[in-house]
């Protein structure tokens, strides 16, 4: 398991994407409450910003909508939903992919799988779902079959596994493939990408970042493909204050 913290690097120079929940804030089943963003967390990350020409973007499996909504009236660059939607700049119109034919059939499996579990919760979002049993952790198996069988072969959906959920969302859509779009576009073209995140589902851009020579770092334990690691979202806040120094 890689234990080695992140080196100390110069703002300028990187171009940052930042996984939220189990991140920047504490991971509290995102079904159930509410993360509180802080003054603290929005002027981290204005400031941030600021030292990379607006090269900063958060890379969440929540809505793009929902995001704002958290940070407001701070406005940030964005991927949502694991980067099946994104706006490149703050003001930016927000873009995203052609939804896949498969996710009916998916909402059907999905619901019908929820209304009839208890401890499950079905979240229906723009291009993707999600199956939410954070109570229930016993439930991943039957929730994941259930969500599988409503991805049939070809349309162009697959299943996602995360802390306390099972998410259905477009093939093409993954934090890697978001942090590539990203590094195509202005402000973050050019730059060094720092990507940081907690969960499963952000291993596909911590392997998007290793193949860009960037700054992949997990927080908290487990396996992961990231280069350093950091144990909790206060050193997460710790490090990145200390590229302002
Ligand atoms: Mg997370």
């Amino acid at each position: 398991m890689q234990t080695k913290s992140p080196p100390r690097l110069a703002a300028e120079a990187l171009a940052f994407f930042l996984d939220f929940d189990g991140t920047l804030v504490p991971f509290d089943k995102p079904d159930e409450t509410v993360p509180l963003v802080d003054d603290g967390l929005r002027s981290l990350l204005t400031e941030l910003r600021n030292r990379a020409d607006g090269a900063l973007a958060m890379v969440s499996g929540r809505s793009i909508e929902v995001i704002d909504s958290l940070f407001e009236p701070l406005r940030l660059a964005a991927a949502g939903e694991h980067g099946a939607e994104w706006r490149f700049t703050p003001h930016a119109t927000r873009e995203q992919l052609v939804p896949p034919p498969g996710l009916v059939t998916a909402h059907a499996a999905c619901e019908q799988f929820a209304n009839l579990t208890l401890g499950v919760r079905f979240e229906r979002k723009a291009l993707s779902m999600v199956l939410h049993f954070h109570r229930h952790p016993e439930l991943r198996e039957a929730a994941a079959k259930a969500a599988e069988s409503g991805c049939l072969p070809g349309s162009g959906v697959r299943v996602m596994h995360a802390r306390g959920m099972v998410e259905v969302k477009p093939v093409e859509a993954s934090k890697g493939a978001a942090i590539n779009r990203f590094m195509q576009a202005f402000p973050f073209a050019g730059r060094k990408p720092v990507f940081i995140g907690d969960d499963i589902t952000d291993e596909d851009g911590f392997l998007a970042v290793n193949a860009l020579d960037g700054i992949s770092i997990k927080v908290g334990p487990g396996n992961s493909h990231a280069r350093y690691r950091l144990p909790d979202e206060d050193a997460v806040r710790d490090w990145l204050e200390q590229l302002l120094d």
